[in-house]
């Protein structure tokens, strides 16, 4: 029998609702195909930071490193935002995809029949939206130097430093190129390098890379365009390629398509070594401990680790037909109500998807 190890992050907020729906998900799915799963639990975010005044424990980096795979909920709350920079729960995030070279972000927005109704943008324009964002993760404007905030002054300053090098553009190229591959073999690179120097050097180092590989078309995009027409046409994407900040704000806003962020799953990948899957959404502090968290993004984002981290396919694919009838069936967490929906706990919805495996 096949035997992993996970890292199970549950975070703040909403993250030990939706992880407790997740571990008990993983379980059911471990029997139902025959593989053994254990799931270790590891302080991380304002939790960790509670416990240890550090959000990314060394010992819980440590595990995280040894895994296979690590499983993330979410971190984050309005009471550590005073706190300096390094100690916030979103640094501890910087600093674990640092330490386990998270290169690629990988985020897919599909469309789900039965949750047309629920998307704010008219039928006829999101029925056939099926695109990935793949966005750089650990470089660009989040991560570079110098940075800072000049206090002392008469008019006080602050700065950040949007920088590439291009073996970083040529990494994450390539890994839009593998997943185009399997796709409809179109990818669109989103930049600004209309005004800014380092997106010049992102166009061109794409558009090298690119050169080599005559089965996919090539688009280059202005990021203000990009987010026009993802509202306008979003079906014309296939792969969306970009770097970390506009890749943070586009795919929040790709996740509005489906109806609720609280659908979208993603992975954070480098090239050996265990990948991050998590959800888009933050730790929601507005409705943690209601138990109405919708926890499908989590198992979505499970689902992702089961197919690219662990090739459990079949898992993968008996969860997510899972969702699927139970939403089918009407079932809806709080946040995709549409006025007709049976609305469920997020610890309820987590018994239906069980029952469906
Ligand atoms: P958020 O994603 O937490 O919430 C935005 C809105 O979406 C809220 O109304 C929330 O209730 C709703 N929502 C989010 N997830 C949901 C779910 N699963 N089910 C139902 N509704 C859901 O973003 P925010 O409010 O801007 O940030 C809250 C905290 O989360 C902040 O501290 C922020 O820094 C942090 N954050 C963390 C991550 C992460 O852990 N990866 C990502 C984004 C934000």
């Amino acid at each position: 029998m096949k035997k992993y190890k996970i890292v199970l992050l549950s975070g703040d907020g909403i993250g030990p609702e939706i992880s407790e729906v997740s571990k008990k998900v993983l379980k059911k799915l471990s029997k139902a195909h025959n593989f053994d799963i254990e799931i270790i639990e590891k302080l991380f975010g304002g939790v960790a930071y509670e416990k240890y005044g550090n959000p990314a424990p060394d010992e819980t980096l440590i595990q995280c490193k040894n895994s296979d795979a690590v499983l993330l909920a979410c971190v984050g709350d309005v009471k550590y935002d005073s706190l300096a920079r390094e100690l916030r729960p979103e640094s501890g995030l910087l600093k674990l995809r640092s330490a386990l070279n998270l290169f690629a972000n990988i985020r897919p927005v599909k469309i789900r029949k039965s949750l047309i109704d629920s998307s704010t943008l008219k039928k006829n324009i999101i029925e056939n939206v099926d695109l990935i964002v793949v966005r750089e993760l650990i470089g660009g404007i989040y991560f570079g130097n110098p940075r800072g905030q000049i206090y002392n002054i008469k008019t006080p300053k602050a700065f950040n430093t949007m920088v590439y090098d291009s073996s970083e553009i040529e990494r994450i190229t390539e890994i839009a190129i593998k997943i185009a591959n399997q796709r409809r073999q179109k990818i669109c690179s989103v930049d600004k390098s209309n005004v800014l120097e380092v997106s010049q050097l992102w166009r061109d180092t794409v558009s090298n890379v690119m050169s080599k590989e005559k089965r996919i078309s090539l688009s280059n995009m202005y990021v203000d365009n990009a987010a026009m027409q993802l509202v306008r046409d979003p079906a014309q994407f296939d792969v969306i390629l970009t770097s970390n900040l506009f890749g943070d704000i586009l795919s929040d806003l790709a996740a509005m398509l489906t109806g609720s962020i609280g659908m979208l799953p993603s992975a954070s990948l480098n090239n050996n070594g265990p990948g991050v899957f998590e959800p888009v959404h933050g730790s929601a502090p507005d409705i943690a401990g209601k138990n109405i968290a919708n926890p499908i993004a989590m198992l979505l984002s499970a689902s992702m680790m089961l197919k690219i981290g662990l090739s459990e396919h079949n898992a993968a694919e008996s969860l997510e037909n899972a969702v699927d009838k139970v939403l089918s069936k009407g079932f809806r967490t709080a946040d995709l109500d549409d006025g007709h929906s049976k609305v469920l706990s997020c610890s309820e919805i987590g018994c239906k998807i069980i029952d469906e495996i």
